[in-house]
């Protein structure tokens, strides 16, 4: 049985280091191979590394006690555009995690929560409540994951699967130090991406982590603060203006662009009032409009009808009054993994 364990998924190279050097009495030669090693090929085996040829035996005392969590892949689905995976938990909650597939990159799209407990009226994963968060290991092992056990070259990684990574904020701080660690995963933190529904606190302190370059998307969905409140529920708590006022603050200080996510619900967000404030803000800050057409079957009722119709108008408006909008193709819908429909799906409707 084994007695001694160290973990290395929720660790940065120094804290492996100090944790190496604690427990063996070695420093950086060989707790820097083995950290390179694990993260880049995927392996707690060092016997045959050239750094370990004089002492064999500490090769072996390491793969004893080198722990990667038991978490295990249950479901894999493949469409042509993505891959989603539902992952099972030690204590048996589901998480899924999606890969979507472009042409000359893989990005992840990580969870960083089982639920969430802002309910927006379109989400899915809304649906759930909120459960718990995930650790720095669950999140960093979805990486490893799609890298090591299914073979994808991950080199984007996105928080904007399951939750609201800024409701755990600190966590997802120490994952993405992880993330970009040179003799780890080596993702640059220009090639990640926080998504926020607008968590004020969150956003805080992520800025304060002084991240050079990571990219914050907001899902914005509306700069009209009522219909804010009927779609996500976080708006009552932290009101859009206050927080584009804390994001324009920092681009400000900082430079780089606003991206924003607006999901389309005709009727709703594309009225001459929308284009106006879309129009105002992009004046505010440098602006990347992404514009989505909705998920059929993650919104409810109120909001279900022709989701595209009036899209190419409502873009022609916006880009001729100088706002940058991409139209993006929604992804992963015939597997449900799609932006909006992670689900744990015997969890789901436990808010009801
Ligand atoms: Fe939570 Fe994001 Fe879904 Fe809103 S969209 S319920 S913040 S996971």
């Amino acid at each position: 049985m084994r007695i001694f364990v160290i973990s290395i998924l929720n660790k940065t190279l120094a804290e492996f280091e100090g944790v190496f050097y604690a427990s063996y009495g070695k420093r950086q030669y060989h707790s820097r191979a083995v950290y390179r090693h694990f993260f880049q090929r995927g392996s707690c085996d060092c016997t045959g590394l050239k750094e370990f040829a004089q002492n064999p035996a500490l090769a072996r005392r390491v793969l004893h006690d080198l722990a990667v969590p038991a978490i295990e892949i249950e479901t894999v689905c493949e469409d042509s555009k993505s891959v989603k995976f539902t992952s099972r938990l030690r204590d048996g909650e589901c998480i899924e995690t999606v890969i979507l597939k472009y042409p000359r990159r893989m990005t992840l799209c990580l969870s960083s929560q089982v639920g969430c407990r802002y309910g927006c009226v379109f989400c899915s994963t809304g649906t759930m409540g909120f459960i718990r968060n995930l650790t720095v290991e669950e999140i960093v092992w979805q990486v490893y994951a799609a890298v090591h056990l299914l073979g994808y070259a991950v080199r984007n990684v996105v928080y904007m699967g399951m939750g609201e990574p800024l409701d755990t904020s600190e966590v997802v701080c120490h994952s993405i130090e992880i993330l970009r660690e040179q003799r780890g995963f080596d993702i640059a933190p220009a090639n990640i991406t926080v998504s926020t529904a607008g968590h004020i606190p969150g956003l805080e302190q992520l800025f304060s982590a002084s991240f050079v370059n990571l990219r914050i998307a907001l899902s914005l969905h509306s700069c009209d603060s009522a219909v804010r409140d009927q779609l996500m529920p976080i708006n009552r708590r932290y009101p859009i203006e206050a927080v584009l006022a804390v994001l324009e603050q920092r681009l400000k200080d900082t430079g780089g662009q606003l991206f924003a996510e607006y999901l389309y619900f005709p009727g709703w967000n594309n009225r001459p009032y929308d284009v106006d404030a879309l129009v105002a803000l992009s004046e505010r800050v440098p602006l990347r409009l992404n514009l989505l057409t909705y998920n059929q079957g993650t919104a409810p009722f109120f909001l279900h009808q022709e989701t595209t119709h009036g899209i190419e108008q409502f873009r022609h408006d916006l880009v001729a009054r100088g706002v940058h909008v991409l139209v993006r193709d929604s992804r992963g819908e015939s597997i449900s993994a799609a932006c909006g429909q992670l689900v744990n799906k015997k969890r789901k409707n436990a808010r009801e």
